[in-house]
């Protein structure tokens, strides 16, 4: 079972007390915006076989969204952080880099 620690509250909640909010990140783009961007937006998702960044929100819990930094194919979870941040902290990609060497995602590694 995936356990991830809610960096609100501290609590270390399994995937039951969590509900899933797809993946972090996206760069929205709505009224305005050319029909390829908001294509783009609505779609096209990542996907990837190992490190990616996902919503989650604590609902059994504090209620609060934040974003986990995981490998989806060992489970492996790098850290947790606050969802008001436009990429990942710097220590989570350093985790990252030194379990995943060479990892990229977007135009973050
Ligand atoms: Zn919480």
């Amino acid at each position: 079972m995936l356990t991830l620690q809610c960096p609100y509250c501290g609590v270390m909640a399994d995937e039951t007390e969590l509900s899933a909010g797809g993946e972090a990140h996206l760069k929205r783009f709505g009224p305005g915006s050319s029909d390829a961007e908001f294509e783009t937006y609505m779609f096209m998702r990542e996907n990837p076989k190992g490190v990616h960044f996902e919503r989650w929100r604590h609902a059994n819990g504090c209620g609060k969204w934040f974003h986990a930094a995981r490998c989806t194919t060992t489970l492996e979870v790098f850290g947790t952080y606050s969802a008001q941040v436009s990429e990942p902290p710097q220590d989570i990609k350093d985790a990252i880099t030194a379990k995943r060497p060479g990892w990229a995602w977007r135009e973050f590694a």
